[in-house]
């Protein structure tokens, strides 16, 4: 079996009064994620893992964020666009993981629904995909409130 690995990364810079779209799904939270798009910054770190491991460019290149058609768009949509040039390619996914740093709120109770959501637009089950959260204990940007930083590794496999 022929396997790559990829990683990604993002930031989105956090403000009141917009709504949190992470990992797929809305959370409960008085601020969200500054975006062209919904800004699920969770979802863009795992496409650029995606991207990464096939060495297909990164989400920017892919999805600019000077065109209009992107604006506000769902970031499951764009998963699903980079799920199909993964497919294109004769590849599918092994497992991801992906860690999430943000201050708040908890993420804990919204884990699994994460889990729930990504699984069936990466083709896999849901024990594939690992969603871990942290806080970086008030320390930097992450810690003061101001942004959310997302790290993520993918496997795929043909
Ligand atoms: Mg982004």
């Amino acid at each position: 079996m022929d396997i790559r690995i990829g990683n990604g990364f993002d930031v989105h810079a956090l403000s009141a009064s917009l709504p949190m779209w992470l990992g797929g799904i809305q959370i409960p939270s008085e601020t969200g994620f500054v975006a062209h798009s919904d800004g699920d910054v969770a979802i863009h770190a795992l496409c650029d893992a995606l991207l990464g491991a096939l060495a297909l460019g990164d989400i920017g290149h892919l999805f600019p964020d000077s065109s209009d058609e992107l604006k506000g768009v769902d970031s499951k949509i764009l998963l699903a666009k980079v799920m199909e040039l993964v497919r294109e390619k004769g590849w599918k996914v092994g497992n991801v993981d992906i860690t999430i740093a943000l201050q708040s709120p908890k993420l804990a109770p919204h884990i699994e629904s994460m889990r729930r959501c990504l699984a069936p637009i990466l083709g896999v089950g849901i024990d594939s995909v690992s969603v871990k959260a942290t806080t970086t204990e008030r320390l930097g940007f992450v810690g003061r409130g101001e942004g959310c930083a997302v790290w993520a590794t993918a496997l795929v496999e043909r």
